[in-house]
C-alpha cells in the first residue's frame, strides 16, 4: 500500500508497522541488523538425522553470529536500475518505504516550486505492469491539472499479463486522468541538463524533443527513447522532472557472503535460492527460502510471480514444513492458490478480478473498498488490525462529511 502514501489515504504507521510493536508479547526475538555472511552446514548433514546438529551460523553487520538450527531465508529483492545507463543517477526507485517517502518528498518539492506557476510539472513513469500503473493513476489524481503524467511501457499494452478487465477498467481511468501512454518505447537513457547543457551526449542526435514546451525547469531530466521492435515508430526525447522506474528487481540473496567460494547455495541464473516443492533450498535439508528471494515452478513449469500473495502463502506452508521437519513428519509440496489480482487506481477506483469468479471485474470505489478491506485482513496482528480498521473508517467518515459539506456549499 506504498501508493496510498503519495495520495494521502494511509500513515506510516498503518502499513508499515514496527517488528518490535507486532513482536512485543510474542517469544520471538527481534534483532534489528543485516545478514552480512551466511554459514550453511547443513549441507554436510546428509548422512546425519537431519534434525541433530547446528544447521549453520548467520553473521550480522553489528558483528553478532547467531548459530542457528533451522533458516528461513525472506529476503526479498531490490529494484534493478543498473540496466539503462543513468537510471541509478536519475530516476528514483518505487520498491520500498524509503524510496515511497523520497519520492513523496520529492513530489511536495516540486508541488512547492511550481506553486502559482502556469508551467506544470512533468512525472515520467518507466514500466506499465502493476507498479508502473498504479504510480500513474495515483501521481495523475494528486497532481491533477498541474501535472502531466507520461508513462512508458516496451509491451505495446499496460499491464501485459494482468487480466482484461483489470486493463481496461486501468485503460479508462488513465485516459480520464490524462496520462500520456508511451507503448512499444524502450528507455535507452537518461541524462540531466546541467547549467544549460546536457551532461551525456549531444541532444542534437536525437531524433525528436518531446514537449519542448518545459524549457523553463532548472533541472531537467531527458529520457531517450527507442521504438521497442513492434510498430513502425521513432525515436523521442521525453523531457521530465521526476523520473520513476518500476521496471525489473533482483534477489537480494547474492549480496550475502558465504564462507567458502567453492560452495554457494544453490541459485538460479537470476540469482533466486532454488527450492523443491516443500520450500527446502536444494541440497540444505535445513534451510527454507520463501517470496522473492526464491524461484519455483508451477506444475506447468511457469515461475510463480513475485507477490505477496505467493509469499504469503509458502509462509504457511514453510512454517508447517518446518514443525513438520524437526518433528519427523511428512512436508507438504507447495501449491499456490491464485486468488485473483487486485490494483489501487488513486483515492477513489481501483480494480479487482477474483480468480473464483470467471470474467468478473469490479471497478471504482466498490473495488478500491473491496481491496481496502483484503488488505485490512491481511495485516498482522488483531491488535494493529483493529487500530487501522478504526482509523480507516474514521478517515472515510470524515471524507464523506467533507464530501458532503462541500457538494451543499457548491
Ligand atoms: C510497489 C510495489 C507494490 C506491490 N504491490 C503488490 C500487490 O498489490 N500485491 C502483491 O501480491 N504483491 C505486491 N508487490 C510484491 C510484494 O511486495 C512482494 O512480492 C513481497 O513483499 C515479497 O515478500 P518477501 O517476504 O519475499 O520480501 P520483502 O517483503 O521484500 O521482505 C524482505 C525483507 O528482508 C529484509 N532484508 C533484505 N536483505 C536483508 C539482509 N541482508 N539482512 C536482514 N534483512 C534483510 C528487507 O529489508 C525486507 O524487510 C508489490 C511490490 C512493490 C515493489
Amino acid at each position: 500500500m506504498l501508493y496510498e502514501l503519495l495520495s494521502g489515504e494511509v500513515d506510516m504507521w498503518e502499513i508499515a508497522p514496527l517488528f518490535s510493536e507486532l513482536l512485543a508479547n510474542t517469544n520471538v526475538q527481534f534483532f534489528r541488523d543485516r545478514v552480512k555472511c551466511l554459514y550453511p552446514r547443513d549441507h554436510l548433514l546428509k548422512n546425519m538425522p537431519t534434525t541433530s546438529g547446528p544447521g549453520g551460523i548467520v553473521h550480522l553487520e553489528s558483528g553478532l553470529a547467531i548459530e542457528y538450527d533451522w533458516l528461513v531465508l525472506a529476503l526479498g529483492a531490490e529494484a534493478k536500475l543498473d540496466v539503462t545507463p543513468g537510471a541509478s543517477k536519475y530516476a528514483l526507485p518505487f520498491y520500498t518505504l524509503k524510496d515511497a517517502l523520497k519520492v513523496d518528498e520529492k513530489l511536495r518539492d516540486l508541488e512547492r516550486k511550481n506553486f502559482c506557476k502556469d508551467s506544470p510539472i512533468r512525472v515520467t513513469v518507466v514500466g506499465c505492469g502493476y507498479g508502473g500503473v498504479e504510480l500513474a493513476a495515483t501521481i495523475s489524481e494528486r497532481l491533477g491539472d498541474r501535472g502531466i503524467v507520461q508513462a512508458i511501457n516496451a509491451e505495446e499494452t499496460i499491464l501485459p499479463n494482468a487480466p482484461e478487465g483489470n486493463r481496461e477498467t486501468a485503460l479508462r481511468v488513465l485516459s480520464s486522468r490524462k496520462v500520456e501512454l508511451l507503448l512499444g518505447y524502450v528507455v535507452s537513457c537518461i541524462r540531466k541538463e546541467v547549467k544549460g547543457e546536457i551532461d551525456d551526449d549531444d541532444p542534437a542526435n536525437m531524433v525528436s524533443v518531446h514537449n519542448a514546451a518545459t524549457a523553463h525547469c532548472p533541472e531537467r531530466i531527458f529520457l531517450e527513447l527507442q521504438p521497442s521492435g513492434g510498430r513502425d515508430l521513432q525515436g523521442q526525447i521525453v523531457e521530465s522532472d521526476l523520473v520513476l522506474w518500476t521496471v525489473g528487481s533482483k534477489p537480494l540473496l547474492p549480496e550475502l557472503d558465504l564462507d567458502d567460494n567453492s560452495y554457494e547455495l544453490p541459485r538460479n541464473a537470476r540469482g533466486h535460492a532454488e527450492t523443491d516443492e516443500t520450500l527446502r533450498v536444494k541440497g540444505h535439508p535445513r534451510t527454507f527460502a520463501v517470496g522473492d528471494a526464491s524461484a519455483l515452478r508451477d506444475k506447468n513449469g511457469n515461475f510463480l510471480p513475485a507477490t505477496a500473495q505467493v509469499a504469503l502463502q509458502q509462509s504457511d506452508f514453510a512454517g508447517w514444513n518446518l514443525w513438520a521437519a524437526i518433528n519427523g513428519r511428512a512436508l507438504l509440496p507447495f501449491r499456490f492458490q491464485n486468488l485473483g489480482e487486485m490494483m489501487t487506481l488513486g483515492k477513489y477506483d481501483g480494480a479487482v478480478s477474483p480468480s473464483f469468479v470467471n470474467g468478473v471485474t469490479l471497478d471504482g470505489l466498490v473495488a478500491h473498498t473491496a481491496r481496502k478491506i483484503a488488505y485490512l485482513i491481511r495485516l498482522p496482528t488483531n491488535e494493529h488490525r483493529a487500530k487501522v480498521g478504526f482509523s480507516w473508517l474514521a478517515k472515510s467518515t470524515l471524507d464523506s462529511l467533507q464530501n458532503m459539506l462541500s457538494k451543499g456549499l457548491s
